[in-house]
């Protein structure tokens, strides 16, 4: 089976959204293998977006991520990266789809409420990054 991951955002923490977006994921099959609530330092935050170093929103998307809880967790299923990549929904909530988690509850493209790895390489090397191997059952 494949393993993704996936991070609830500070603005959905914020707002006390972390049961009901963990039910749309159990929901769609996939199962909850991992999971921790921390808050990511400013090197964490950087490192972790460090493919969209060169992008304008760089700076204010590590600020965004710094500035409040995440939840960080690791999702198991079939075909799990496409599958929680259905369930976010597009990255600008303006145009996710109806019943997606962004367009329910995101407030922004910024702002989109949760993560999710986007590739088989991308999703080990960010659980790799969050969580040891006996931490995943
Ligand atoms: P994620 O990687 O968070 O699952 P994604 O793959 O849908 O989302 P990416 O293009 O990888 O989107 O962008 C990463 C994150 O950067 C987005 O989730 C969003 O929070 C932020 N972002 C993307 N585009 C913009 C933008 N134009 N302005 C501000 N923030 C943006
Ligand atoms: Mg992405």
């Amino acid at each position: 089976v494949e393993r993704t991951l996936s991070i609830i955002k500070p603005d959905a923490t914020r707002r006390n959204l972390t049961g009901k977006i963990n039910a749309m994921f159990e929901e769609a099959g996939l199962r909850i293998v991992a999971q921790k609530r921390t808050r990511l330092t400013k090197e964490q935050a950087e490192t972790f977006y460090e493919v969209h170093k060169e992008r304008a929103f760089y700076g204010e998307l590590c600020a965004f991520m710094t500035s409040g809880p995440v939840v960080v967790q690791v999702l198991e299923g079939e075909g799990a990266i496409a599958k929680n990549r259905e369930v976010m929904g597009a990255t600008n909530p303006a145009n996710a789809d109806d019943g997606t988690v962004r367009k329910l509850y995101g407030e922004s493209v910024e702002a989109n409420s949760v993560h999710g790895s986007d590739a088989p390489e991308t999703a080990a090397q960010e659980i790799a990054y969050f969580f040891a191997g006996t931490e995943i059952v």
